[in-house]
């Protein structure tokens, strides 16, 4: 989509943080980060909000929760604990309307969330 910024990352428009890239989807560190590891997993294709999801996304989001899993193991948070989020819509807070699944650790993160 041409007008969305993370399709931009995706397609190297505008630069990010890289932390992983492959046929399907690509990690960033968050720009704003909210813990030590606050990093983001896209897919490569335009999915607006979980509430666009098909059956024919479920491999895909699968991949994109074990790679957050892998990207928390490679800095070390696995057995320590992360976070894995998804935010969909107004109430949540989403602001970029491409999904991405924000994975953070580092440090003690309360709950219920805000
Ligand atoms: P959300 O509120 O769930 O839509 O999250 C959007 C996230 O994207 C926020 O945590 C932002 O800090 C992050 N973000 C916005 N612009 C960029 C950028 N250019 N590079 C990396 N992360 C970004
Ligand atoms: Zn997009």
């Amino acid at each position: 989509m041409s007008d969305c910024l993370f399709c931009k990352i995706g397609n190297k428009d505008i630069p990010a943080s890289l932390v992983y890239e492959d046929e399907e989807m690509f990690v960033i560190d968050d720009i704003n980060p909210q813990a030590p590891m606050h990093a983001l997993v896209i897919p490569k294709r335009h999915i607006a909000t979980l509430n666009e999801l098909t059956k024919e996304h479920d491999a895909l989001v699968g991949a994109m929760m074990r790679r957050a899993a892998a990207v928390a193991a490679e800095r070390g948070y696995a057995a320590r604990g992360f976070r894995t989020v998804f935010n969909t819509n107004a109430d949540s807070g989403q602001a970029v309307y491409h999904i991405h699944l924000h994975v953070l650790g580092g440090r003690k993160l309360t709950w219920p969330p805000g």
